[in-house]
């Protein structure tokens, strides 16, 4: 059995099944790919945005293995010149070395604050050790040190002040509450240079895995109990039919842990704990199909590249996704919100689109009467996510990563918060993995 049809529990009953295991997989809603969900209504001419999973480096090796293995193509993003809206200030990213048009900065972050923001970043993952040690972070001293911390709480301990803080969080999204280990470690081994995605949509990955797996998957089916005896693993789901119970040799929970707390379980001890505490981050995208790419014409210079425009404000980063869109007259952007911001946009309810509207007009001028389409997503609206992704809190990596990647007698655990790639779709599909390989060796 595999509960959850996202990219973790796909790959690991794509692998089993190709070892000759008889599986079934339970997944609660009516489509595959759980956070990797690409909208396409809403949209003239053939446009899509991506609600959830976005960017492919160079260095998921995992993702890419599957997108090479199902023959998808893969379209890079284009490249160009980011503007920042900071402090109520609008400026082209300075060139290096030179001073940013900003207040409160501290001692030693002008004139070049992006290489001091370097600097706290590669003293941080200067403490991870190696991070692919089964018993990492604990079995790092200097990692269990980083794990006290949020990244925010590791620069201001480094000196950073509020203003390079917000000029980071304006290139990086507002990522300051995050666990400093998880981050960092997750910014070490996915960070590349070339972003992609995958041309016609991210969704045509799981949709792959669910072709090959055919009628292996039961969609609409909701899974609310799983008990276990020495003998086999019991799964109570139910489906438009009615309330249904499935015996197996083995289980895999790919479900994430948000909706997990809703099943009923018998799990004890710090797998009980980890299911009860970790969040889930909260993340947002609003999207807006352009008539053109007016930024192309900007009054500060011609603009492009996947990061248009950097904000302190609520609309987080404008993000620019027109490179993987059929037509190249039309532009797609989008305001890609984490933490507070996705919180407060979330809290505008129904107004919440014609307010991102009118904030996206303010970022980049000339939008008026361009914007078209739209398409958005918050993810810790969705029953079946809670938020964007494993969220830990300082002190809880030791001891959670531990007990959400263990398995629970005949129960594997899967998932991109199992993985040291927390947050995309790699560190799901090599979640996948690990646990085929674990009931192999079972
Ligand atoms: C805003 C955002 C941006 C992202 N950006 C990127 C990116 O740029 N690049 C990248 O590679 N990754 C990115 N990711 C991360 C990537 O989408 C996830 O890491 C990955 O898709 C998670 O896969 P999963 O299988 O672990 O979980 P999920 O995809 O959440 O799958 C879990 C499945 O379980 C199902 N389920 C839940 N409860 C039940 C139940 N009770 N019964 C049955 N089924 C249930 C759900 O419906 C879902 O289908 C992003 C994610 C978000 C949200």
């Amino acid at each position: 059995m595999v509960l959850g049809a996202g990219l973790a529990g796909l790959t690991a009953a794509y692998n089993l099944m190709r070892h000759g295991y008889d599986v079934i997989v339970l997944e609660a809603q009516n489509r595959p790919g759980g956070r990797v969900q690409t909208a396409r209504e809403g949209f003239v001419r053939g446009g899509h945005a991506e609600l959830g999973a976005i960017r492919i480096f160079e260095t998921h090796e995992h993702t890419l293995k599957y997108v090479n293995e199902f023959g998808l193509q893969l379209v890079p993003y284009d490249t160009g010149q980011r503007a920042y809206f900071i402090q109520g200030k609008r400026f082209l990213h300075p060139p290096q070395g030179t001073a940013w048009p900003l207040d409160g900065f501290g001692p030693g972050e002008q004139p070049d604050p992006v290489t001091r923001i370097f600097e706290i970043l590669g003293s941080g993952i200067a403490k991870l050790g190696n991070v692919f040690d089964p018993g990492w972070p604990g079995s790092v001293p200097s990692a269990v040190e980083l794990d006290q911390h949020t990244l925010a709480s590791y620069g201001r301990s480094l000196g950073a002040s509020n203003t390079l803080l917000e000029m980071f969080y304006a290139q990086e999204g507002r990522c300051g509450e995050w666990n400093a280990a998880a981050v960092l470690a997750m910014e070490a081994v996915s960070f590349g240079s070339t972003p992609q995605s995958i041309k016609g949509g991210n969704d045509k990955l799981p949709y792959a895995f669910a072709a090959a797996l055919g009628k292996r998957i039961k969609y609409n089916s909701e899974v609310i109990r799983i008990s276990q005896d020495e003998r086999s693993v019991r799964i109570g789901y139910r489906d438009r039919s009615g309330r249904h119970e499935i015996r197996a040799d083995r289980c895999v929970c790919a479900l994430p842990f948000a909706p997990l707390r809703r099943v009923s379980t018998d799990f004890t001890g710090t797998k009980a704990d980890a299911i009860a505490k970790l969040r889930y981050f909260p993340a947002a995208r609003c999207y807006f199909q352009t008539r053109s790419r007016f930024w192309e014409k900007d009054p500060l210079g011609p603009l492009g590249g996947v990061n248009l425009v950097g904000t302190d404000t609520m609309a987080g980063r404008i993000w620019n996704t027109s490179s993987q869109q059929a037509d190249p007259r039309f532009g797609m952007i989008q305001s890609y919100m984490f933490d507070t911001d996705a919180l407060a946009y979330a809290g505008y309810g129904r107004r919440r689109v014609g307010r991102m509207r009118t904030m996206v007009e303010n970022l980049l001028p000339g939008s008026s009467g361009q914007l078209i389409g739209c398409a958005e997503k918050v993810w810790q609206e969705d029953p079946w996510a809670g938020g964007g992704w494993g969220w830990t809190r300082p002190g809880e990596l030791t001891w959670m990563r531990p007990a959400m990647m263990q398995p629970a007698g005949r129960v594997h655990f899967a998932g991109e918060h199992t993985s040291l790639w927390i947050a995309w779709m790699n560190g799901a599909i090599e979640s996948g993995e690990r646990v085929t390989q674990e009931i192999l060796a079972a």
